[in-house]
């Protein structure tokens, strides 16, 4: 497998003035195309610092990425750095640079001046693509000192961002790139180390050129991805196939999808399916339910409506929640969810219906803590109630409410329609 080294230049990434995005980005397709990013490695705009750094990283990488220093102020040094580094008698302007120049300060409305100019001077020793969302070149510099190959970026984000279509496929036509295959499994309803806790068997025992990787994200779940490098495709889906089998067993009703999805869409194919409606009524949730769900394309044909019923009085009034239920078991209850998902089922008609109440924080409600949530959903069997807590802040707090509120209503349209 080919290795790769991400370097981001530039002082303002040392002195925590910018967040270094462009590394994120780069590593994504660099992983999208089988290469192992074995290192990030940030530097200030120092002559002694690039020079070690890049040299060091081409002799243990097949592929160097750098970005940013590249600008036409004195501060920008990478590109004369470069030159050093790779034997260069000297810099050319390039022309194809040299016309974007021109055009894209005559599109700002800006003079050219001799600084803009020497952006597109390059050392002899570099191979020049063409950087048409900005001044400074895009260049590779091949084996540099029977190492690796550096790519040099400029270090503006959508610049740098913008470039990497161009270096992927140079990358793809000089490297022999094994091949990787990734399938997905998405779990909802154990923290990530219960979960790798209760598969740790199958995990060991997973095939040498297979590897897991988990993925939480609050609202998703976790995305379980294996991958298997190199080897005949359709053979080694095959295995991948196998593996994932055996994982369903383990996990049963915890995967809501054997493929990158999100509970929302999952649910959303079970309505479609079997022509069902659903509705929610969300309190401390504040509409997020009701959000997801309509980021979903098509969820016109199954989602009714829902009622963001944050005070009492809506509750009452809107739902039917009677006002003996709240007074005495509480706003954020059992029976408050339950009556709240049995009020906008009955007030849109749906088939389903969910609910959440509860406190998203910070602080607690009178004795009730921050981050409990009580989830109703109302069937055309019946009404059902989970408690929750967690202990985020607000917003994380709100999404996980909403994301366990999805879950149990998915776990209970599968389990009606299938006995
Ligand atoms: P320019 O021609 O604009 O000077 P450059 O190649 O010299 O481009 P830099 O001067 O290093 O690039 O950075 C340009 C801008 O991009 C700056 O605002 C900088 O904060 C931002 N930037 C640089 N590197 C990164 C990075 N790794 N992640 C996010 N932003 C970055
Ligand atoms: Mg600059």
């Amino acid at each position: 497998m080919k290795s790769a080294t991400i370097v981001t230049i530039g002082d303002e990434i040392l002195i925590g003035q910018v967040l270094d995005t462009n590394s994120q980005k780069l590593a994504q397709s660099l992983e999208g195309i089988g290469i192992h990013v074995n290192r990030m490695i940030s530097i200030g705009d120092s002559r002694e610092e690039i020079a070690s750094t890049l040299s060091q990283a081409l002799q243990n990488s097949d592929i160097v990425i750098s970005t940013g220093g590249l600008g036409p102020t004195k501060d920008d040094i990478t590109k004369s750095v470069l030159a050093s580094l790779t034997g260069s008698k000297g810099f050319v302007r390039h022309p194809g640079q040299l016309e974007m120049v021109h055009t894209i300060l005559k599109s700002r409305g800006l003079d050219v001046l001799p600084i803009n100019l020497a952006q597109a001077d390059v050392p002899d020793t570099a191979e020049i693509l063409v950087n048409r969302l900005g001044t400074a070149p895009i260049m590779i510099f091949r084996n540099v000192n029977g190492g690796g190959t550096l790519y040099a970026l400029p270090g503006v984000p959508h610049e740098a961002v913008g470039a990497i279509p161009q270096v992927v496929e140079d990358v793809k036509k000089h490297q022999q790139l094994s091949t990787i295959l990734h399938r997905n499994v998405m779990v909802y309803g154990l923290a990530e180390s219960a979960l790798s806790e209760k598969i740790a068997p199958w995990e060991d025992a997973l095939p040498k050129d297979m590897h897991l990787a988990y993925l939480p994200n609050p609202l998703t779940g976790i995305r379980l991805r294996l991958s298997c490098y190199g080897g005949e495709s359709a053979r080694q889906m095959e295995k991948m196939e196998a593996e994932v089998a055996k994982l369903k067993e383990i996990l049963g009703d915890l995967i809501y999808a054997d493929e990158d999805s999100n509970l929302e869409t999952q649910i959303g194919k079970l309505l479609k399916k079997h022509g069902l409606t659903l509705s929610a009524a969300e309190s401390c949730t504040g509409g997020e339910i009701a959000h997801l769900i309509t980021t979903v394309p098509g969820s016109s044909s199954y989602f009714l409506g829902s009622v963001t019923s944050y005070a009492i009085s809506v509750k009452n009034t809107v739902l039917g929640v009677p006002s003996s239920i709240i007074e005495k078991h509480g706003v954020v209850s059992s029976e408050v969810a339950a009556a709240m998902a049995e009020g906008v089922r009955k007030l849109t008609g749906s088939d389903y219906s969910v609910s959440t109440t509860g406190v998203a924080g910070p602080g607690a409600d009178g004795d009730i803590p921050e981050g409990t949530v009580w989830i109703g959903v109302a069937t055309p069997k019946g009404t059902y109630t989970v408690k929750y807590n967690y202990k985020n802040d607000r917003k994380r707090n709100i999404e996980r409410f909403s994301a366990s509120a999805l879950n149990f209503l998915r776990l209970h349209i599968v389990s009606e329609l299938t006995h």
